[in-house]
């Protein structure tokens, strides 16, 4: 196992299927490019091969699926069903959730428990205004047809001042009336937000946002697991809900977290441009192949940031959000 000098090993990985998307949020990406995907994707034998070499030399537990926008991928069909059948402690999709309706099948065919959706606003003209795409009522009639499967679901929502953060409360509402968990996700300074004024206009942090949840309910902090993103909130009788508070709490040094974007590069860390290379690997036989994927994997583990979460140039949807 390759451990750092903080502890930190890869546990978990987050595959990027594809760069193609069907939005293209405000916060992540400039408009104009949302359905390309990146150039030599790999395919969903390599991705699968890829993962199976991951799992067995860096000891991943966890996968999730994501982009991206993983249902957007006809290889999401084939790779679901493969990645649910290695030795893994957990798998899991993040999606915006546009396309649940059409890979209903697919989703339940492969036994998936747990799903994360993305969801900013139930305002429908807001939705557009964030999304650049989709449509609102798609989303909550796919959200409700897995709900209605019995799938346990996260909503992740990005809270922006100027945006939606008016829209915490009726989120935050709608998940405890289903059963659902709220995820709000402090905004990063990824890829374009890294240039110009837009952060740090829209940055609503975790204190903010707990003041607002305060003035309609009471809630505890409570336990989170070692390696969690989110700090967990409590609401007696009510539910739970979560903030990924990258900036607030940053939690890089309890981070295991490995991505492999669509093309094939590893990346050890969201802070951190530095990409390696695992094309060449999947070609070799599979001894070989682990070996070379050993060194490779502590590179990059190196590549990890110390304490702080810092942001990046680097694109959430090539990287894998
Ligand atoms: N298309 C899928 C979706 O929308 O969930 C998966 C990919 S998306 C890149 C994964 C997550 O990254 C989403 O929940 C999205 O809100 C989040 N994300 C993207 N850019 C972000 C940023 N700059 N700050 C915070 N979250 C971001």
């Amino acid at each position: 196992m390759i451990v750092d000098r903080f502890g930190r090993r890869f546990r978990n990985l987050r595959v990027s299927l594809t760069a193609a998307c069907n939005y293209a949020c405000t916060y992540c990406v400039p408009d104009g490019k949302r359905l390309l995907p990146a150039d030599h994707e790999l395919s969903a034998d390599e991705l699968v091969y890829a993962v199976r070499l991951l799992v067995d030399a860096a000891g991943i537990e966890k996968v999730r699926i994501t982009g991206g926008e993983p249902l957007l991928s006809p290889k999401f069909d084939a790779l679901l069903p493969a990645v649910m059948q290695l030795p893994l402690q957990d798998v899991s999709v993040t999606t915006n959730g546009q396309l649940i309706l059409r890979k209903l099948d697919v989703i339940l065919g492969a036994g998936l428990s747990r799903i994360n959706v993305s969801l900013d606003t139930l305002d429908a003209e807001r939705f557009r205004q964030i999304a650049r795409g989709g449509d609102l009522e798609t989303v909550l009639a796919g959200i409700e047809a897995l709900r209605a499967a019995g799938l346990a679901i996260k909503i992740n929502m990005v809270p922006m001042r100027t945006r939606n953060a008016d829209q915490i409360l009726p989120l935050l509402d709608y998940c405890l009336e289903r059963g659902f968990e709220l995820r709000f996700i402090e905004l990063m300074s990824m890829g374009h937000l890294r240039h110009g004024n837009a952060f740090g206009r829209d940055f609503f942090g975790m204190n903010e946002i707990l003041e607002l949840i305060s003035t309609r309910y009471a809630f505890t902090r409570t336990d989170a697991p070692y390696d969690s993103t989110a700090v967990r909130f409590a609401i007696p009788d009510a539910g739970t809900f979560g903030v990924i508070a990258n900036e607030t709490e940053p939690f890089c040094s309890a981070c295991t977290r490995l991505r492999l974007a669509s093309n094939g590069f590893l990346y050890g860390c969201l802070s951190n441009a530095a990409s390696h290379d695992i094309r060449p690997i999947l070609l070799e036989p599979e001894h070989q192949a682990l070996a070379r994927l050993q060194s490779l994997l502590v590179r990059a583990l190196a590549d990890k940031q110390d304490l702080s979460f810092k942001g990046e140039v680097t694109v959430m949807k090539f990287i894998g959000g």
